[in-house]
């Protein structure tokens, strides 16, 4: 049976190395002062529903709410398998903590339509909340698994799911539509395809076609722009190459739930925190030993 999978991907500022202007005044990300990456865990995603297609056939979406250089991570999407790729941008939506974010992709997802599994990385190493697969899954009102593994069995409108508990695993039968968060030990994500980076280098974004035209014909006027830039749209949608680009208009949402308004987290301050010695403490493991860890938890707080 064909199965339609939507897969959530995050470009992300790399926070391997995060510096002291890696935020902005009010809270949300400099996106200007760090390089873009693929979220590591949506690989795994990506990998996950392709993998699934290749085997019962159906299609993949990749989509992605960000900047418009997110474009950059939908092609590689396409180079590694996926079907379609959108993009959701609109600086009505900047700023969005995990609510907004989960709000305006559940209402392109129904932009979408028919749809049989979402999958979402577990975490993005930015916002670092893991937050956004599963309340997704409540705006779209159908069920989740969170640290996904792998499919044990998938049969017509029902599956079982293999999902890592930290010191074991659990197995998990569900029923589709279903929104997965994927692990990276979920699988081995393939690599580019050769062959499909040449079918796709060329794909983009509507904003893209304007800024390439506008760089191609620096004197042209606003008409001549205009008409070159809908024969690059055409012979783009002609041989799939173009890149869907959607704003907040486009899929009816609500803007007091987008942005800066409907996002209710505000971050006060990004610190990059480097473990010294000092930061270690060695328990003896005995008895006595525990038991003085655990007083101090308590006088502590962190436990109660
Ligand atoms: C230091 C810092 C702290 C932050 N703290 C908070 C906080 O406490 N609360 C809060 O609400 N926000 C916080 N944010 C903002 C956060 O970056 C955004 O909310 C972000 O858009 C989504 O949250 P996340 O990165 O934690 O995603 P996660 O919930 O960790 O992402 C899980 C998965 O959801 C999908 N996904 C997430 N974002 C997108 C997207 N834009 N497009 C497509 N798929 C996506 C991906 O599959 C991803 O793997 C913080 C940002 C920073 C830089």
């Amino acid at each position: 049976m064909p199965y339609h999978c939507v897969v959530c991907i995050k470009q992300v500022p790399d926070t391997s190395n995060v510096t002291v202007d890696a935020m902005k005044e009010d809270g949300t990300v400099n996106r200007a002062a760090l390089p873009a990456v693929f979220n590591p865990d949506d690989l795994h995603a990506l990998e996950a529903a392709v993998a699934l297609r290749d085997q019962y056939d159906g299609t993949v979406t990749a989509l992605t709410m960000g900047p418009l250089g997110a474009a950059e991570a939908l092609r590689e999407c396409l180079y590694r398998g996926a079907n379609r790729a959108i993009l959701i941008n609109d600086r009505r939506a900047a700023g969005s903590d995990t609510l907004a974010t989960s709000y305006i992709l559940s209402q392109a997802i129904r932009k979408i339509g028919q749809y049989d599994l979402v999958f979402c990385g577990r975490q993005a190493i930015d916002g670092d909340t893991a937050q956004v697969g599963p309340q997704l899954a409540e705006k779209l009102g159908i069920p989740q698994v969170t640290y996904f593994e792998r499919f044990v069995e998938v049969s017509d409108r029902t599956v079982r799911v293999r999902r890592n508990v930290g010191n074991g695993w659990e197995i998990l039968e569900a029923k589709l539509p279903l929104l997965i968060t994927a692990l990276d030990t979920a699988n081995e994500p393939r690599p580019s395809a050769a062959r499909r980076m040449m079918q796709y280098k060329r794909a983009r974004t509507v904003a893209e076609v304007e800024r390439d035209v506008a760089a191609s014909l620096p004197d042209a006027g606003a008409e001549e722009r205009d008409i070159a830039q809908a024969n690059v749209i055409e012979k783009l949608k002609r041989r799939g190459l173009l890149i869907e680009q959607w704003g907040i208009d486009e899929i009816d949402a609500d803007l007091q739930w987008c942005g800066v308004a409907g996002s209710p987290t505000k971050v006060h301050r990004v610190q990059s925190i480097v473990l010294t010695k000092e930061g270690f403490k060695g328990i003896e493991p005995t008895e006595e030993g525990v038991r003085g860890l655990i007083q101090e938890l308590i006088v502590d707080h962190t436990l109660d």
